[in-house]
């Protein structure tokens, strides 16, 4: 069995052989390539937030709250000592 072609991670069309094409490698296309980076960035921006519970999903605003609920907390805490 002959090894496969080479094809795009997004698309999964074969890889361009020649032309200007080619500088888009390992994608198809430069729409391709920014599929990819906006992936990586998705992924960055997930493992920079906080961790909730255990593979649950990550809701930004619901942390946003929280964080600001525990503000609040601390300035009361303050007020009352
Ligand atoms: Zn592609």
């Amino acid at each position: 069995m002959a090894a496969a072609p080479p094809t795009c991670s997004i698309c999964d069309n074969p890889l361009p052989t020649g032309g200007p094409e080619l500088k888009h490698r390992p994608f198809c296309s430069s729409r391709c390539k920014l599929v990819d980076l906006s992936r990586w960035l998705g992924e960055e921006y997930r493992v920079a937030g906080p961790i909730v519970g255990d593979g649950a999903e990550f809701d930004p605003e619901a942390a946003e709250a929280l964080e600001g609920f525990d503000l609040l907390a601390a300035l009361n805490e303050e007020d009352l000592s």
